[in-house]
């Protein structure tokens, strides 16, 4: 199997006939061996059996997937890549915002090379105030603080190589920061500008809360990412930094002690001071823990703790 579609289904009853159209129409020109995998989310609508009579109609092409209840855009695109058998992964929205026409674009870059091929609706066409707005600033930080610089984090279509999705699980709503976590594992990634319309039936599912669960995915997706391997390295030195800066502030207070004579226990820097001790201590020490944990974690797993492109003469090593 060379391709795998993977899509998200909530309540978009209405799409889905034109969705199908589009799909078929792409992939028949593409001459790949290919599968689409429609991942229904618990949706309360019609949305099963139009999905249903549709695999029915089409089992070399169309798999299902069919939750218990809605869990989530992410959980759904994570069953998919469960299912999935092809060497390349598409994921793309139901609701005909994405363009399935898009998809050779992406295969093109891919075959330039990468790894993951991102989506970028720099026309996009949702609520300016309640969903670009933020998500442009969204998007700037998370390129910041990752390093890994993309327009368009959110946008769903985008297309993998299936090595650079694999050894990690996605949380949350997190699918959206697959990229960051393909980048840690030494992916090359580039990114196309691709078509948005406006949605014509049913409606979204998110609104400005989101932003918020974004941001706080980001923290937890920098520490997976950066320290997972060496959570030392952070509570360690973030530890060091609080009993440095204790120290200092002891040293002011016993010169002062010496040279002014100021009482030291007077002094409201005498309980700073011993704060940042604590504080600076406790992080020390739960850095070790956090080292404990990884060893767990990776051990536990068979995981490395490093990912390799090729190797040469060394098959029977697997
Ligand atoms: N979706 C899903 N489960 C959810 C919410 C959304 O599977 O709990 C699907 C939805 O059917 C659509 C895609 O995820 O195919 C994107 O959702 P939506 O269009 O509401 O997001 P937006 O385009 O507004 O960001
Ligand atoms: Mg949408």
């Amino acid at each position: 199997m060379n391709l795998s579609l993977i899509v998200p289904v909530y309540n978009e009853q209405d799409n889905l006939p034109l969705l199908f159209e589009a799909i078929d129409q792409t992939m028949s020109t593409l001459g790949r061996t290919w599968e689409v995998i429609f991942v229904d989310d618990g949706s309360q609508d019609n949305s099963l059996p139009i999905l249903t009579q549709h695999a029915e109609k089409d089992p070399e092409h169309v798999r299902v997937v069919s939750f218990r209840r809605n869990f989530g855009q992410t959980a759904a695109i994570a069953a998919g890549l469960d299912y999935s058998q092809g060497e390349i992964i598409i994921l793309l929205d139901a609701d005909m915002q994405n363009d399935p026409s898009d998809i050779p674009m992406l295969l093109e870059k891919l075959d330039e090379g990468y790894d993951l091929v991102s989506g970028w609706r720099k026309e996009r066409k949702d609520n300016a105030i309640t969903r670009n707005f933020p998500s442009m600033l969204a998007n700037k930080l998370i390129s910041s603080v990752t390093g890994v610089e993309l327009h368009d984090y959110g946008c769903t279509l985008k297309a993998y190589r299936r090595p650079v999705l694999e050894g990690f699980r996605l949380y949350g709503e997190m699918h959206r920061f697959i990229p960051v976590f393909a980048n840690s594992v030494g992916a090359r990634i580039t990114e196309v500008v691709v078509n948005h319309h406006p949605r014509r039936f049913g409606h979204t599912k998110y609104g400005l809360e989101r932003t918020v669960k974004v941001v706080l995915d980001l923290f937890t997706v920098k520490f997976l990412v950066s320290f997972s391997s060496k959570p030392i390295y952070l509570f360690g030195g973030t530890g060091l930094v609080l009993m440095a800066i204790s120290a200092l502030l002891m040293l002011y207070l016993f010169f002062r002690r010496i040279f002014f004579l100021v009482g030291v226990t007077g002094s409201p820097l005498f309980q700073t001071s011993t704060m940042f001790f604590i504080l600076g201590f406790q992080s020390m020490l739960m850095g070790l823990i956090a080292e404990l944990l990884v060893r767990t974690y990776h051990e536990s797993q068979r995981k490395t703790t490093y990912t390799v492109r090729t190797k040469i003469n060394l098959d029977k090593h697997d």
